[in-house]
């Protein structure tokens, strides 16, 4: 990055492409000859719904998202959507099956248990949350409504690398995609609903977006707040109230940049080859940094380690704080250090990890 960025580490909010935050920068004051910022137009003028339809229409290009999904742009993080799928696509009775493979996944589960009746139908807790279920041994409810899953668990550093068929006889697969949405390529019509909380890989937070399919709208629970109903966003195209237009306006700028790097086939190309560089580094490290997740099943976006000497770890973060490389401390639940690599960390910041890692080691080890 330029002299005065960090490398930014963070698990979300977390780094955005420095030419997007310049881009937005170049048009803050005057947006495109519009004589005003993105934050000060009316949701519902020209300008505005020309933003949010490019946006839209990117993130279809490319996620491959057919007409078969409703693309929302809505507020309330990723937690609100703990609440509003069961709200919209359960009755209160309905069995609905959970595979835990992390906190937020976890999280996910116990909110639904408010509006319908979920099942933990795998848990990687007794493993601290470091695999994923064989899918063959799962043990789905016919029943069931939908089959829940984290796709990345943004804590313990877990992410499916191929997704449970859903046996279930809706066939409805769900998945929370927070934080590693965009990170590659996604066959959408596998799902029933993607949905992310945008601060991670895609935009600031503030902005969550839902890919559900059509038929899965209309039928939400009474009790079910206006702003909770995808029927309500749909028909409105994400305008029923004010929406986060400087937020969704941010996204579309990420998405052009995601179409502009080629699409993510390409950017899945650069974030295994970061993960790779990171991977090997602690691998090859002889035991003096441990990776605890299964190897088959680690995350290109969230790198969790450890120091075989813990008493090291806040060291290594001081230090490393010191090269402009911050936001390296593990989440308070797991300690160690977790470093997360999302599409807009350059390869020089997971080389500049690398090589501090290894100086690091020379010295302490
Ligand atoms: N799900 C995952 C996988 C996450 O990483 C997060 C992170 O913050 C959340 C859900 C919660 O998202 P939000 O803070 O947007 O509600």
């Amino acid at each position: 990055p330029t002299q005065d960025r960090v490398f930014n580490f963070a698990a979300g909010p977390a780094t955005l492409p420095e030419n997007v935050l310049r881009k937005a920068e170049s048009e803050l004051y005057n947006w495109r000859g519009a004589g005003m910022s993105v934050m000060e137009m009316s949701h519902r003028g020209k300008e505005f719904m020309s933003i949010i339809q490019k946006a839209e229409s990117d993130l279809r290009k490319l996620l491959g998202i057919s007409d078969d999904y409703a693309v929302l742009f809505l507020q309330g993080g990723a937690t609100t959507q703990f609440a509003s799928i069961p709200l919209n696509i359960c009755k209160p009775e309905d069995p609905v099956d959970y595979i835990v493979t992390g906190s937020w996944g976890d999280k996910a589960f116990k909110e639904a248990t408010k509006y319908c009746k979920p099942k933990v139908i795998w848990s990687g807790k007794s493993d601290k949350y470091t695999g994923i279920p064989e899918f063959n041994d799962l043990d789905q409810n016919p029943e069931a409504r939908y089959l829940h899953i984290c796709a990345n668990e943004t804590i313990h550093g877990v992410e499916f690398k191929d997704y449970p068929t859903p046996k279930n006889k809706s066939g409805l697969l769900v998945a929370d995609m927070s934080s590693n949405f965009c990170s590659k390529p996604v066959d959408v019509s596998k799902f029933g609903i993607i949905y992310a909380g945008a601060q991670k890989n895609v935009g600031p937070s503030g902005v969550t977006i839902v890919i559900v399919r059509k038929d899965l709208i209309g039928d939400a629970q009474e009790m079910t707040p206006v702003m909770l109903d995808y029927k309500i966003h749909a028909d409105n195209n994400s305008l029923y109230n004010t929406p986060p237009c400087y937020g969704i306006y941010m996204c579309g700028l990420v998405f052009e940049d995601l179409l502009a790097q080629g699409g993510l086939v390409e950017v899945e190309k650069k974030n295994i080859k970061k993960a790779q560089i990171l991977y090997d580094a602690i691998d090859e490290s002889n035991g003096f940094y441990r990776s605890p997740v299964e190897k088959s099943v680690r995350s290109l976006m969230n790198v969790p380690f450890t120091l075989d000497k813990a008493e090291l770890e806040a060291e290594f973060v001081k230090e490393a704080g010191k090269e402009k490389m911050i936001q390296l401390k593990g989440h308070r639940s797991v300690g160690g250090m977790r470093a997360s690599i999302y599409n807009a960390m350059p390869l020089a910041g997971v080389d500049n990890l690398v090589a501090f890692m290894k100086d690091f080691q020379a010295r302490h080890g």
